[in-house]
């Protein structure tokens, strides 16, 4: 493509793809190999010691995967991206490419239940140790920080709270301490919000959500800014020769994109969680129609939040594009596009009325996932963040009684129906 800014509907349609050179074909090839033929003993060694740039094995490279890295990449104004099986992959290879044991990360408390579980646990572990902290004031995390802390961790809309971060002073501690700050952007899409644009370094995506918007594939993502001064001595390992690659120092040899080069060949490569291409090939889909699809979950998921606020049957509203919101103005600041399309709400009469609820949707899915372009309603305090005890989840913004909502594509005066008929239903228990 010409040299040129393109706007992000042109990235989400042609970002890191030319017509294949070998057929002409306009819509990247799913290339479902397992290994790429060397041109010689020279060249082999050559792509081992990643003097040159080539495909060895799909673990770690695919030309289909790379497409779809390119184009996320594109999207999110970043340098470079690795594409991974799972987004809770994507923090994996993220945060152990820059930490190891002894080493700890701040995050805001506020998380998908997989990543507290992931942090808290498994983490704990390896011997990473992770502090959360409230992050409705920024100076929680700069008040956590200790020598041993390699980055700052939050949701760029925190699951399932929907609270928003004011990411400026966030990334502003982060540059302050000279450690990188790690954004799950799941729920914004780079459609909705650039965590980059406002000092973020790393971002990380769960693409079976809105990416993939038709909730067929599992996959995630991470990209680097390139902008993050990786040889400011708080990070030996991607300035030593790597003993788990060849010696290869990462930062020196590949610069700007020495982050992701360390993740795709230290983490990648020897834990593993590689993308299927075939999945690649349904997120360059999802990605097609990104933009479209995006500016209506926001117009539905506005509507409905304004409706659920109104119910005599619903106790409150949590969603950062009310006006009511208490993040609102994060939200107008952040999401000027909106505030992506999950809410929670509270319904009158607790648990009972809840389960109530949950069972007298109609075409409402009750299901564990999020951004579909179906509307999808769960229980958290059931479901998702059922590993926590009432406690922790009261303090992980779970309260009992808490649906949350995915609103979808479907006609809207449908879904207000269906809610309409499911809270009588609620209210009648
Ligand atoms: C779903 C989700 C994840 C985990 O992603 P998977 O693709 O299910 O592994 C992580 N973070 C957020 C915010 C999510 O919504």
């Amino acid at each position: 493509m010409a040299d040129r800014e393109y706007g992000i509907e042109t990235l989400c349609l042609h970002a890191g793809q030319l017509p294949d050179p070998a057929t002409g074909a306009r819509v990247p090839p799913i290339y479902q190999t397992a290994a790429y033929v060397f041109d010689s003993a020279d060249h082999a060694a050559s792509l081992f010691n990643l003097q040159t740039f080539g495909n060895i094995y799909t673990r770690i490279m695919n030309p289909t995967n790379a497409v779809f890295e390119q184009r996320m990449a594109a999207l999110e104004g970043g340098r470079a991206g690795v594409a991974v099986s799972s987004g809770m992959a994507a923090q994996l290879v993220a945060l152990l490419t820059i930490l190891q044991a002894g080493d700890e990360i701040v995050s805001a408390k506020t998380l998908y239940g997989g990543t507290h579980t992931q942090f808290a646990f498994n983490f704990r572990k390896l011997g990473i140790n992770a502090t959360f902290v409230d992050s409705d004031n920024p100076d929680n995390f700069a008040a956590a920080i200790t020598p041993n802390t390699k980055c700052l961790y939050a949701e760029s809309i925190g699951n399932p709270a929907n609270n928003v971060i004011d990411f400026e002073a966030v990334a502003q501690i982060a540059e302050d301490n000279g450690i990188p700050f790690v954004v799950d952007n799941t729920f914004a899409t780079p459609y909705l919000c650039r965590p980059f644009d406002f000092g973020a370094d790393i971002v990380v995506h769960s693409a079976t959500k809105f990416i993939c918007g038709h909730g067929t594939s599992i996959g995630g993502v991470l990209v680097e800014s390139g902008k993050f001064p990786w040889d400011n001595g708080k990070f030996p390992t991607m300035m030593e020769p790597s003993e788990g690659y060849h010696g290869i120092r990462f930062y020196e040899t590949f610069g700007d994109f020495g982050y992701t080069m360390k993740a795709r060949c230290e983490i990648l490569r020897t834990f593993g969680p590689t993308l299927s291409p075939f999945n690649s090939f349904l997120f360059l889909q999802g990605l097609e129609t990104l933009h479209v699809r995006m500016d209506r979950h926001v117009e539905n998921a506005l509507a409905v939040a304004t409706f659920l606020e109104e119910h005599p049957a619903v106790e409150w509203v949590s969603y950062p594009g009310l006006e009511s919101s208490r993040y609102f103005s994060l939200a107008q600041k952040y999401f000027p596009r909106g505030a992506s399309a999950i809410m929670s709400f509270g319904i009158r009469g607790g648990l009972e009325a809840c389960v109530k609820f949950i069972e007298s949707v109609n075409f409402l899915s009750h299901l564990a996932n999020l951004g579909d372009a179906k509307t999808l309603v769960v229980h958290p305090a059931s479901t998702t963040h059922r590993q926590l005890d009432e406690a922790a989840q009261v303090e992980a913004g779970v309260m009992p009684n808490m649906i949350r909502l995915s609103v979808g594509l479907e006609t809207i005066d449908d879904i207000l129906w269906d809610l309409d008929q499911a809270l009588a239903a609620a209210r009648s228990s």
